[in-house]
């Protein structure tokens, strides 16, 4: 029943897509059903949210990322190799890329036709694809970036700042910055080369490789080698302090702070070995090689990111931010949403990891956080719509998300005690690692670790219009 509604919701938003963008109609009606013969990738991951984001026909398993920066220009060289396997068989495919000029396109080394559309790279490659065939697509471009508005306001992507970049992807900045399959569906490994002048720092995702400085300029090398969305990846540039060392557990940590945020984030930085030993207690094995932090002074972002193994922070962090950044590592970063309207299961789990955090060091107990939630008016922004269904892309950080999210979360905590909780928790984390999640999963796991039927439960905190009356 849910499937078959969300699917509909889908095709109508394909529908209103086909009136302003033409030249996706065909791909469009090779993802509206199997009957069409189309071998045009769909233009868009069929989710409702984001309805360009993503694209259909392929899987990428690795993107091989060299990008060539100049600050005071802010001229971004890049060439990106993706590595992906056709799913049908392909005459087109896109990909997502927002601005830049594209230069050349090769597949598996021959030159192919592309077009450019909206957020979509056309790509003609001069033989068709068979479905099951791997292929490399390498894309040159080059441009100044442009950061994207969200519908929320916010802004996302390759943000210039006065010493660099501040490099965010969600839900859409990805394609500012190197052409992607940018859906969380679709998760890959990462190889980063970055060349920046020298005395700048470039930080990425995973394990720092190299670095060496030729020619008054300096390239890093990074890896991601576990799988990451699009919008995790970041190649933040500035003006940093880096303290490099490997954890107890053999985490490999790497901070990156702007010099103007050292000060006030010292005391906070100092506390992430033990706030990822506490987080891998109560949720499981940390499932990075790579963790630590990017404190960046760019204030007038106003968010942080959990950028995978190693959170971008606009300006110094407070403890609650860093233990919610680093618990997205388990729920959002290695366990990723299927659909954007699930976003409840990374914003109310890293949420409701600050309340726990704060409930076993001194601080308030959750049942406190809750009680002070629950006190809000009827009115309040806090019940403007149900978690387990923001309704659109515009309202998908907002308050309902990420607190009544997380009062969610304390009343399943409720029903099934302390010991089922965590359970379930550690659960989630192990058996999706590295993978993708639903809310129907998580409800599943959740009844079957409790043996309790917990369908109206979720359905009062996720599901229901207006504040709920508590039971
Ligand atoms: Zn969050």
């Amino acid at each position: 029943m849910q499937v078959a509604n969300s699917r509909r919701t889908a095709i109508l938003r394909r529908d209103a897509v086909l009136a302003t963008v033409p030249v996706a109609v065909a791909a469009l009606l090779a993802a509206a059903g199997p009957a069409s013969a189309s071998t045009i990738g769909a233009s868009g991951a069929g989710d409702p949210y984001f309805p360009l984001s993503g694209n259909g026909g392929y899987h990428v398993s690795h993107y091989d990322l060299t990008l060539r920066y100049d600050i005071s220009s802010r001229h971004l060289d890049g060439k990106a190799v993706l590595t992906a396997r056709a799913t049908e068989k392909l005459t087109r495919f896109d990909l997502d890329l927002n601005g830049l000029k594209v230069t050349r396109v090769t597949v598996d080394g021959r030159t192919a036709h592309f077009s450019r559309s909206g957020q979509e790279l056309l790509v003609t490659p001069s033989r068709a694809l068979a479905k099951g065939r791997e292929f490399r697509v390498a894309v040159s471009y080059n441009g100044t970036p442009k950061q994207v508005t969200d519908p929320d306001g916010s802004a996302d992507g390759w943000i210039a700042t006065d010493d660099g970049a501040f490099v965010a992807g969600e839900p859409q900045g990805a394609m500012t910055w190197f052409p992607a399959n940018s859906h969380p569906k679709d998760k890959s490994s990462y190889d980063f080369t970055i060349t920046v002048p020298k005395g700048s720092t470039a930080v990425a995702n995973g394990v720092l490789l190299g670095q060496h400085t030729a020619q008054g300029r300096t390239t890093f090398r990074w890896r991601q080698s576990e799988p990451m969305a699009a919008y995790l990846a970041t190649a933040t540039v500035g003006k940093f302090k880096v303290d490099q060392f490997t954890t107890r557990d053999g985490i490999k940590v790497y901070n990156a702070v702007d010099p103007r945020e050292a000060n006030g984030s010292a005391a906070v930085l100092k506390k992430l070995p033990s706030v990822l030993e506490w987080e891998s207690k109560l949720f499981g094995p940390y499932p990075f090689r790579s963790a630590g932090s990017i404190v960046d002074h760019a204030p007038s972002i106003g968010y942080a990111l959990e950028t995978q193994g190693r959170p971008l922070y606009d300006s110094a962090p407070d403890l609650s931010t860093l233990v919610h950044e680093n618990a997205h590592q388990w729920f959002g970063d290695s366990v990723s949403l299927t659909a954007w309207k699930d976003i409840w299961l990374n914003e109310a789990f890293a949420t409701y990891a600050e309340w726990l955090y704060s409930e076993q060091h001194g601080g308030d107990s959750a049942q406190k956080a809750f009680d002070a939630l629950y006190a809000r008016p009827a009115s309040d922004e806090l019940w403007a719509y149900p978690p387990g269904d923001p309704g659109s892309g515009e309202n998908i950080f907002g308050t309902p998300v990420y607190a009544r999210g997380a009062m969610a979360l304390h009343e399943l905590r409720k029903a099934v005690g302390d010991r089922v909780f965590f359970r379930i928790l550690r659960a989630w984390a192990s058996e999706h690692r590295y993978g993708h999640g639903t809310t129907a999963e998580f409800v599943k796991l959740a009844e079957g670790e409790s043996g309790k039927d917990l369908g109206s439960l979720f359905h009062t905190w996720l599901y229901e219009k207006g504040k709920p009356n508590q039971a």
